[in-house]
């Protein structure tokens, strides 16, 4: 199972959970269920080393080498 992070929309509280895609959980600090799903950090970093960022910014949020099809 994937790693999402979460931000809740009430109170701003950012956590991580194992889930599935569909799956939206509630906030541990306050209970809403309105959370937005953002982009994983740990797929960024463990698809490229961190000198890819120093390319010239040519890498996005959707990967790590600046190769995708969001980057051009
Ligand atoms: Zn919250």
């Amino acid at each position: 199972m994937p790693l999402y992070e979460f931000r809740c929309t009430k109170c701003g509280a950012q956590f991580e959970e194992l889930c599935s895609a569909e799956a939206r959980p509630g906030c541990p600090k306050c209970g809403a269920t309105e959370v937005k799903r953002l982009f994983s950090a740990f797929a960024t970093k463990s698809g490229g080393e961190f000198r890819s960022s120093t390319q010239g910014g040519g890498s996005c949020a959707g990967c790590a080498g600046g190769s995708c099809a969001s980057c051009h």
